[in-house]
């Protein structure tokens, strides 16, 4: 079957080279005979299209185009007039730079049918793939077995997209707390206009805290990628040394500030739930993400008994008025992020942009949310009349200078809802990664 598409394929690259002056073909480098599955169809088509991008890059036009995917392998053709070794430069570039370049055979060929070598255009050849030797070494003396190739090459693809994957939910992630942190007013909160009833952060303290945890969101998908296979309460253990780093590496970069330790906690085990069901091939709408949530985070719930957890606040106050905070909104499934998401969707979809729509549902978490900063910082009564105040506002024809209007009264009673505020920064990723 093999030696009928080499044939086939002399026979095919000699009509269309009758039409042009340099022919590309693209095929997957894989070694022996092998299967076409879906993660190498995608890295396939990942890589027609980066030489698409590069020819539309430099103002190259197709002159015409064919592709074969049959059971021998899949070959792109692209024939172009164009002097080949210029054309040999750019797939180079695609072969050596591109993260699954390595995987790529770009060959150009001439009217003569010949290929332009590597050498050709004063390169060297290509490296091996397992154990990055120069030359063909490798090759020639097979020192690597077909298995061992077959499988490294799975593995690059496999690497390429969870990753791909994991930084766009981190990039989500790192947005979606600069969102909460812009939107302004937020009375008592850091904004954009002032530092709301906190002397130790601003504004830019939050830039550095958000673009310092990237790279624990990252991790976070990665590691419900790898253990897709396990329960979701299983995942949340081997979440917990990453969130202590990521807490340690955020008081690093705010020089000692509690900025996102309760985003740190839900925005990890929300990432990690949404690349877990992804994983296992299902839909990470928010109402299953929020769901994977509460089986994570009933783990978490059971630390309030545990002897040997240190007292922390949130410890404290459960004991005391039983109010669970970040960790029983997490093991309940956020309740109070589904009405503020709605909220959130609806505003957004009727114009509001996304200081006004983050107001409103800021506004709606602080008329119902049992807030533990606010307790901590002042006391149940405190809280007890902010949720009626912010009910009413929420009802008034004049929403945003009310809104507003609760900043001055907020900073004089030093009040601060550092958990509406996470929750918002919950609804903004899964708006993000959800809808
Ligand atoms: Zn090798």
């Amino acid at each position: 079957m093999m030696l009928e598409a080499r044939e086939k394929r002399v026979e095919r690259q000699e009509k269309l080279l009758k039409e042009c002056s340099c022919l590309i073909c693209f095929t997957m480098n894989i070694a022996g005979p092998y299967k076409i599955s879906d993660c190498i169809m995608r890295a396939y088509a990942e890589g027609v299209a980066k030489i698409y991008r590069i020819l539309e890059q430099n103002g190259i036009e197709t002159i015409k185009a064919e592709q074969i995917i049959e059971k021998t392998g899949m070959e792109s053709y692209i024939a172009l007039q164009q002097n080949p070794l210029k054309i040999k430069r750019l797939m180079v570039q695609i072969e050596d730079n591109f993260e699954l370049g390595r995987l790529f055979d770009i060959d150009v060929i001439r009217p003569d049918g010949e290929k332009v070598s590597r050498a050709d255009i004063g390169m060297d050849g290509r490296s091996c793939m397992i154990c990055g030797s120069e030359g063909s070494g490798c090759a020639r003396s097979r020192r690597h077995s077909v298995e061992e190739l077959q499988q490294c090459f799975i593995n690059k693809i496999c690497d390429y997209f969870n990753c791909q994957y994991a930084d766009y939910l981190a990039q989500s992630a790192v947005k979606a707390l600069m969102y909460e942190v812009s939107v302004t007013p937020k009375p008592g909160l850091v904004d954009r206009a002032d530092n709301g009833s906190h002397k130790d952060m601003d504004f830019f303290t939050f830039i550095n805290s958000s673009t310092a945890l990237y790279d624990y969101f990252k991790k976070c998908a990665l590691k419900a990628v790898e253990l897709s296979d396990k329960t979701p309460q299983i995942l949340f253990d081997n979440l917990r040394y990453l969130g202590l780093e990521a807490e340690s590496k955020m008081y690093q970069h705010t020089f000692g500030v509690n900025t996102h330790k309760g985003a740190i906690f839900s925005f990890g085990i929300i990432i990690a739930s949404t690349a877990y069901l992804t994983e296992n091939g299902r839909e990470a709408t928010a109402e299953n993400v929020l769901d994977i949530c509460s089986q994570m985070a009933q783990v978490s719930l059971a630390d309030f008994e545990n002897p040997n957890i240190h007292q922390s606040f949130g410890k404290q106050i459960f004991a005391q008025q039983k109010i669970k905070g970040i960790r029983g909104q997490a093991a309940a499934g956020y309740p109070d992020v589904k009405p503020a998401l709605a909220l959130l969707k609806k505003c957004l979809q009727k114009g509001d942009g996304f200081d006004t729509a983050g107001a409103k549902v800021l506004c709606l978490l602080m008329s119902e949310l049992e807030d533990t900063n606010v307790i901590r910082r002042s006391d149940v009564d405190t809280l007890k009349m902010v949720h009626s105040k912010a009910s009413a506002i929420l009802e008034s024809d004049n929403f945003a200078e009310e809104f507003a209007a609760l900043n001055d009264e907020f900073v004089k009673l030093n009040i601060s809802h550092g958990g509406c505020a996470d929750l918002l920064a919950i609804c903004f990723l899964l708006y993000f990664i959800c809808e």
